[in-house]
């Protein structure tokens, strides 16, 4: 479980997150849209540690994160992160892509994790692919391979930041198939996303953000069938 406390973050004078409560269950899916400068990504990025905060707590089963840089490590295996930009290195191929962070951050010995490796590999369709650089693949095809390679630091919860939205139309769907899929297998996550129609489908719970405050949380089927918000209900309007 994740418990995000009353978390605030300002960028100077700025205010972004005002105070920000979120419980995320084990094998729950959480998806949170909301418009461009609610503080989304912010939220992600505050989070699992790419960003100080001002205020609030961060709790993993019950356990205070420490945003120390010592303890960064620590909370970057426990808390996986995509994004947008899949940030491969591109000196390395698909499954050395992966191997990388067990073996020198996790210290894992390579004959235990290149079987997970090629497993992870398979889930998210790419087995093939092993041994090609980052740039003979796709877009969608590499934010695959970020997926799998997020995955294989076995992280307690995955964080995704709007990990379609660079990708061309028909590509979109092979990744938000991979997200279903580990849905279904019960992996718990945190989705920011602007595709409506797959948060509805995949989200167990919806939250709605703006201006740095969860406007409105509920059920797929109540945030966007009967929002209880006139503010959700104009957002939603703009953006179906
Ligand atoms: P989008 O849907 O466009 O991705 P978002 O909800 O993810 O938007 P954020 O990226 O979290 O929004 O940004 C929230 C606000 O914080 C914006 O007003 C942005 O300008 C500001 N902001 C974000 N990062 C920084 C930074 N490093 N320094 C100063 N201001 C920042
Ligand atoms: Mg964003």
């Amino acid at each position: 479980k994740l418990s995000i406390r009353n978390l605030q973050k300002q960028f100077g004078d700025n205010t972004i997150l005002r105070g920000v409560d979120i419980d995320v269950y084990s094998q729950e899916v959480i998806v949170i849209i909301g418009p461009s400068g609610s503080g989304k990504s912010t939220l992600l990025r505050c989070i699992n540690g790419l960003e100080s905060i001002n205020g609030g707590e961060v709790y993993i089963d019950d356990c205070k994160i420490e945003y120390t840089p010592s303890a960064l490590q620590q909370v970057r295996q426990r808390i996986g992160m995509v994004f947008q930009s899949y940030n491969l290195f591109p000196h390395l191929t698909v499954i050395e892509n992966l191997l990388l962070a067990p073996m020198k951050v996790q210290k894992r010995a390579k004959s235990e994790v290149l079987p997970q490796a090629r497993e992870l590999l398979e889930q998210v369709g790419l087995l093939d692919k092993a041994d090609s650089y980052p740039a003979q693949l796709s877009g969608g095809q590499q934010q695959r391979v970020a997926i799998a390679r997020s995955l294989v630091m076995n992280p307690e919860v995955l964080l995704f930041d709007e990990v379609t939205s660079a990708l061309d139309p028909e590509r979109v769907r092979d990744v938000l198939d991979v997200m279903k899929d580990l849905a279904s297998r019960g992996t718990t996550m945190l989705i920011v996303t602007h595709e409506m129609g797959f948060g509805r489908d995949v989200g167990d719970r919806i939250i709605f953000m703006d201006q740095g405050v969860i406007v409105e949380q509920g059920p797929p089927e109540v945030v966007f069938g009967n929002p209880q918000e006139e503010r959700t209900r104009q957002f939603l309007r703009n953006a179906m």
